[in-house]
């Protein structure tokens, strides 16, 4: 993301958001941003995947500028946003159907993992039996294997609670780790960027900048087999 601006104009009013942001993410890099609420972060992430245009800059995703480069980003949301009508299995296969996976292997590599995620007993029912993190995993994994290499995730655990939080974010890192994708992740839990990156961008107010950019050292832990 290179000097990328946005002034959104709503009833001939004007509403400064971005200023002058430069950002990068290295391939295989989890990087957050963090930042107040309103200041921009998911209109930055709307430009990066090509769903708004920027007033100023640009945005280049593996050399590709401008229209190119819309359909080369998994996004995922705080909804899971699961077809009500097709079964979990079928949700998660959505991505390798898209894919054009034979079908038996596609069906194969979904329950293998649903398995993993402790999903496979749901794996014929219908997305309204999840709860919520269940469902924020079916939506995860459908994420990456929709869009292994790069994937923008909107605070998609905002609404779990603490310790289903926990367990879906140790999930995300496990799937990271797999698929080796890079990742640009909102949240407003300092925690949560801390446990997740490996670089923070923390926003200012609005008009956001990049007020720091801080890297992250830790060891990164795995998901235990019984959680
Ligand atoms: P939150 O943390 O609360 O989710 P955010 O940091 O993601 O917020 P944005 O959703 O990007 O912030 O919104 C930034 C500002 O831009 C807000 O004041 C919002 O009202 C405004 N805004 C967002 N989208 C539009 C739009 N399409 N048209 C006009 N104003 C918009």
């Amino acid at each position: 993301v290179q000097g990328v601006s946005k002034v959104y104009r709503v009833n001939r009013q004007e509403l400064a958001v971005l200023r002058s942001i430069d950002l990068s993410v290295a391939a295989g890099e989890f990087v957050t941003i963090i930042g107040p609420s309103g200041c921009g972060k998911t209109t930055l992430l709307h430009i990066v995947a090509g769903l708004e245009e920027p007033d100023e800059g640009a945005v280049v995703i593996d050399g590709m500028e401008g229209a190119k480069r819309v359909g080369q980003v998994g996004y995922m949301l705080q909804q899971p946003l699961l077809l009500p009508w097709r079964t979990v299995e079928e949700n998660v296969c959505l991505g390798l159907d898209i894919r054009r996976e034979p079908h038996q292997q596609a069906r194969r590599r979904a329950r293998q993992y649903l398995e993993q995620f402790g999903l496979l007993d749901f794996a014929w029912h219908y997305p309204d039996a999840l709860s919520g993190g269940m469902s924020q995993r079916v939506a995860l994994l459908r994420t990456f294997l929709f869009h292994s290499s790069f994937l923008l995730l909107d605070e998609p655990f905002g609404a779990l609670d603490a310790l289903t939080r926990l367990s879906t974010e140790l999930w995300l890192l496990n799937l990271w780790q797999e698929f080796k994708a890079s990742i640009l992740f909102i949240t407003h839990d300092i925690r949560e960027a801390i446990f997740l990156s490996d670089r923070i961008y923390v926003l200012s107010r609005r008009p956001a900048q990049v007020a720091y950019a801080i890297p992250v050292d830790l060891p990164r832990p795995r998901h235990p087999e019984h959680l």
